[in-house]
Parts: C-alpha cells; structure tokens; sequence
C-alpha cells in the first residue's frame, strides 16, 4: 500500500503542472500516503482536490472520490483525462450503456480515480465491483455534507461509512471540507468513522480579498455605480431571492451589462447553459441566489457583490471566497439593508423540517441558524475590522486591523486626520 513519497513532486509536476504544494496539502498528500486517514480543512479555492489526486495516482489500485457535485465531477474527469490521467464519473448523468461501461472498467482496475455520487454507494451493482478490486483511498469532498448541522446536508452521505465497512480491506479515508466548525469537524470524524484522522487546518485568510459592507439608501443605483466602476472585470452578484435576481439582472442587461442569471426556478438546460456562459467568459456577470457556484472553478472573479445578506457567515465567506482564486486582488462587498433581516428571519422560519431528524434534532437546529444570523447581522454593523471579525467567527486567529477592509480603512481616515491634525497643532 505505501508508495515512495518522493514521486509526489514527479506526479505534482507531470499532471497538475505544478513545482510545488500549495499550504497544508503536502501534509495530507503524505497522510494519505502512508495510509493514514486526514481531515483537510481549508478554504475554498485553496486546492483540496490536489490533496486526493495525487496520492490517486501514486497508490496502487482504484481511489474513489466521493462528490455530491455532479458538473465538478465532469469537469475534474476532463481535466485529468486530457492529462492522460485514467479516471471517470459514476452518477445520474450517465446513461445505462454509460454506466455499464465506467462500471465494467472499474471492475478491471482500468481508473486511477472514480468520482462517484453518494447515492450510487447503495448500489449493489457498484458495491460488487467495487468489492473486487483494490480501493486503496476513499476522498470525501465537500465533507461536512454528512453534518445535520452544516447548510448543505445530504442524507446520501450517511451511505459512505456503511459502503467503506463492506469492502474487503478498509482503504485510507480523506475528508475534505471549507467548513469548520467544531460540530461539523466531530459529526464528520464520527459519522464517516475516521480513524485518529491527521487535522490540516490551513487557516481562513484569503489575503487578497477586500471585504466591505455598505449601507445603501438606494441599491439598484449603487449597483449600478460599483459594476460601472468595475466595467470589463468579471463578476458575481448574490441576491437572497429568484425575484431579485430576475430584477437586478434585467435591469443590468438593459443597461447593456454582459450579465446572465442562476437560480432553482430555471430549467437544468437553461442554468446550465447560463453557468457555462459565465465561466467560458460569454457573459461577464453572473447574478445568482446561493444556488450557484459550488464546485465551480473560475479563478478570475474579480468582486463578489451580496445585494442582499446571507442567512451566516458560513454562507457569506464561502460565496464571497469565489473571488479571487487566482490569487489577484478582488473585491468582496455586502450591501446591507434593515429589510435583509426580514429575509433571513422569514427563510429561517420556513425553511421545512427535514423529515430524517427528529423535531428536537429540527428544533436545536432552527436555534442555532438564528445564532448564526446574529453573528451574521453582528458582522453588518460591527466598526471593527470586518476581516478579524470572520476569522474569529472560524476560530482562526487574527490582527485587529487588516487595514484593508472598508472598516479599517474608514477608521484610518480618521487617525490620519487626527494624526495630521496633531502635526499642525504642535507645529
Ligand atoms: P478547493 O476544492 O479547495 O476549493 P480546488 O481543488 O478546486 O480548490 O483548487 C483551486 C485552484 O487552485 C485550482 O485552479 C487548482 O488547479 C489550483 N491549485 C491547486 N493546487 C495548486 C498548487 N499546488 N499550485 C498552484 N495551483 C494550485
Ligand atoms: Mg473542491
């Protein structure tokens, strides 16, 4: 099972391109190596996948990669095939023939690497394939989906341990995750049975990201003023409903702004061509509601606008995390309104009791969305530096002042003035 760790940079360099590892995936890339089972927290956009594929391709057998997102398994698929890396997709995308086929292949040890859904886990076609061959890594992306805590749980999810416990030999099990919370992290260890996981945290801080929050008396012209300002660069708006969406996008377009929509009330067909506009570069601006962008990969989002404020920090730091990938200054603005409040409140108190959880379990869950909003509206109306603000909410570390998010800069104004003021006044 152990592979010579010193190929790590061979594979780095002949696949991904890359001459070195970017913080906190070497330590996981050598956990999983030595068969030893990780838990990667880091932020979006700070490469998890990396961490997964190349011990993929250094350890003998068939490493399976757990997804929930179907177009990012695609995309990951091409993306290692035109590198001559052998690997496909299992999910509800392929058709019977398809299927058959990816399957058959499998069952021959012909992959390197299978993405595979959570819901084809329950297969018993799939499981006997997979019982005949060496699994020498299972790679839980997007982890926290197995947390009743987290936004996104899946109840799919919960298959990953019991399909894990079929196979003949336990393979190495990586989970990997932006959330990190301290529920999230125990429910992951516990429900995906992790086994004295090694803990890479990379820590929060995107440092090229400018975060502002605005109050404005008119949002639709200060809109307009920041996506003027900002002509030509590409972008993504956030609006907490299909509605506003459908507004702010009109009103864009007819103002002659490259700008395309994404949300649930779309066809599959219609949202699916609008999000492949946008990350082809056919259309500059993507408003959205939180239905868009997980998995995606464009690295060249220059601001991430709210025009309204998202029910937590969790949603907000990963929605606003899109920008900027590349590593390139970009700007993360949050236009707050007193109405917003309305909006979250109203999402909270509809949001429909997951039927797998009992009340109390749907209860404590109502409660602790509530905390997060106030966290999140804390953060609205906070007038200290908004960016320390966020990292402690994640438990990370932080200076008082970033001296760059518009809190910051707005208090320095007034020390400067200050300052010079007190020049003049001993001269
Ligand atoms: P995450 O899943 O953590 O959000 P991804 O795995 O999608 O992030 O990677 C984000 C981007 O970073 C991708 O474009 C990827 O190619 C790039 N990337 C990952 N690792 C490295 C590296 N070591 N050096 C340079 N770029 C990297
Ligand atoms: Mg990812």
């Amino acid at each position: 099972k152990k592979a010579d760790t010193k190929d790590k940079y061979a594979v780095l360099e002949r696949f991904f391109g890359y001459s070195s590892f970017r913080r906190g995936q070497e330590e996981v890339v050598d956990s999983l190596l030595s068969g030893r089972d990780a838990l990667a927290i880091m932020p979006t956009g700070a490469g998890k996948s990396l961490c997964y594929q190349v011990p993929a391709l250094l350890l003998d057998g068939v490493a399976l990669v757990v997804s929930p997102l179907i177009s990012l398994m695609k995309d990951q698929v091409n993306a290692l095939t035109a590198q001559g890396v052998r690997a496909a997709y299992l999910n509800s995308s392929l058709n019977d023939a398809q299927f058959d086929k990816a399957l058959h292949n499998m069952a021959n040890e012909m992959y390197k690497i299978v993405y595979v859904a959570p819901e084809r886990l329950k297969s018993s076609r799939f499981i006997r394939a997979a019982k005949s061959i060496r699994i020498p890594l299972v790679a839980v992306d997007e982890a926290h989906c197995v947390s009743q805590w987290g936004q996104d749980f899946r109840p799919s999810y919960l298959n990953i341990a019991e399909f894990i416990a079929e196979l003949p030999e336990r393979p190495t099990i990586g989970a990997f995750t932006a959330t990190a919370t301290a529920e999230v992290k125990q429910d992951i260890v516990r429900i995906l049975g992790l086994h004295d996981p090694l803990q890479v945290t990379t820590g929060f801080d995107r440092p090229n990201l400018f975060f502002s929050v605005l109050r404005p008396s008119s949002k639709p012209q200060t809109l307009e003023k920041l996506v003027k300002e900002r002509s030509g660069k590409t972008g993504i708006i956030y609006c907490s409903t299909r509605k506003r969406v459908e507004e702010v996008c009109s009103s864009l377009c007819a103002k002659g702004y490259s700008a395309t929509r994404y949300h649930a009330g779309l066809s599959d067909e219609e949202r699916r061509k609008n999000q492949d506009d946008f990350v082809y570069d056919r259309k500059q601006i993507m408003v959205a509601t939180n239905a868009f962008g997980m998995g995606i990969d464009k690295s060249d989002v220059r601001y991430v606008i709210h025009y309204n404020m998202p029910k937590n920090l969790e949603s907000y730091y990963q929605e606003a995390g899109r920008a900027g990938r590349d590593g390139e200054d970009s700007d993360c603005i949050l236009m707050f309104g007193q109405q917003d409040i309305e909006t979250a409140r109203f999402f909270i108190e509809n949001t429909e009791p997951n039927p797998e959880l009992s009340d109390e379990q749907n209860d404590a869950f109502k409660k602790k969305e509530e905390e997060r909003l106030s966290f999140m509206i804390a953060y609205c109306k906070t007038k200290g530096c908004l960016r320390a603000y966020m990292l402690r909410y994640f438990g990370d570390t932080a200076d008082d002042r970033c001296k760059k998010c518009s809190n910051c800069l707005t208090n320095f104004k007034t020390v400067d003035v200050t300052v010079d003021a007190q020049k003049i006044l001993s001269c």
